[in-house]
């Protein structure tokens, strides 16, 4: 086995463990070498179930963005430091999404002192369209449980991973999430809510950095650096699939006994 890694390849290692430890992750394991995982390829699902998923849960690593170097680090007044981060994206080029389609990016909405957020995937056609995060079909939905929960839209923050349409709505790449959620950690490090609720696979696995199925993900509290997170279905899902709107008011009201929101009586429709 060769002892010195191709600069390619260790320049590849270095994005990526970095990508990690702004996620809050440090420790890594090494496997037996396989020269079928030797090619560096970012594998879609299930690979790496439960176990770091567990390891998340029990190992809380508060405080682990480091903002200092960030625009907004010096700004006290979240709403300010929001503009801030907004500026810093400008018209932003980082991925292949600002040359496919998208008419603006999708920053974020609602209160900057919220004490919950809510993060999707990424935006579609009505949002991007429109500058703000679901106001489509899906958004509907977000609003009708927002309103379950005794809460308004104005109160809390909703924001995506990704802050560009995929062409087509397409789930967002490895890379492109990758480049754009650190944009999202440092919203999340500014806003600092008391609870997180990650809306789908894409949402919880880029900040859990975990791989495990929806019915495993969700139904139970996470630490995300010092912050509890809760996983529940996308809303796009819901419509799809309404039979699951019992399981995500489970969540909800999970959420909302730990905000000490008053559950109304009813189930969302
Ligand atoms: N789906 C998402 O994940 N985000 C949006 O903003 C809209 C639909």
């Amino acid at each position: 086995m060769p002892t010195t890694l191709d600069p390619k390849l260790k320049r590849a290692l270095a994005d990526r463990i970095r990508y990690y430890n702004e996620l809050g992750i440090y420790d890594f394991y090494r496997r037996d070498f396989s020269p079928r995982e030797a090619t560096f390829q970012i594998q879609p699902e299930e690979r790496d179930p439960l176990p770091r998923a567990k390891a998340v849960v029990a190992s809380p690593k508060p405080e682990l963005i480091d903002i200092s170097a960030s625009p907004e680090s010096s700004i006290s007044d979240p709403v300010q430091a929001l503009l801030a981060i907004r500026e810093d994206i400008g018209d932003c080029t980082r991925c292949r999404l600002a040359k496919q389609g998208r008419k603006q990016i999708v920053f974020g909405v609602g209160n900057p002192r919220a004490e919950l957020m809510f993060i999707g995937e990424a935006p579609g056609a009505d949002e991007d369209q429109q500058g703000e995060p679901f106001v489509g079909r899906a958004g509907q939905l977000l609003n009708n449980m927002i309103k379950a929960m005794g809460l308004q839209r104005e109160e809390i923050y909703i924001a995506n991973i990704i802050k560009c349409r995929p062409p087509g709505n397409r789930t967002p790449e490895r890379d492109e999430c990758e480049t754009c959620s650190p944009f999202l950690m440092r919203q999340i490090a500014t806003i600092k809510p008391k609870a997180i609720v990650a809306l789908g696979a894409v949402a919880a696995k880029t900040l859990l950095a975990i791989n495990a199925p929806m019915l495993e993900l969700r139904g139970k509290w996470y630490d995300f650096r010092g912050t509890k997170l809760a996983v529940t279905y996308h809303p796009a899902f819901l419509l799809r699939d309404p039979r699951q709107k019992k399981e995500t008011w489970k969540d909800l009201q999970m959420v909302m006994k730990d905000l000490g929101l008053v559950a109304p009586a009813k189930s969302p429709e």
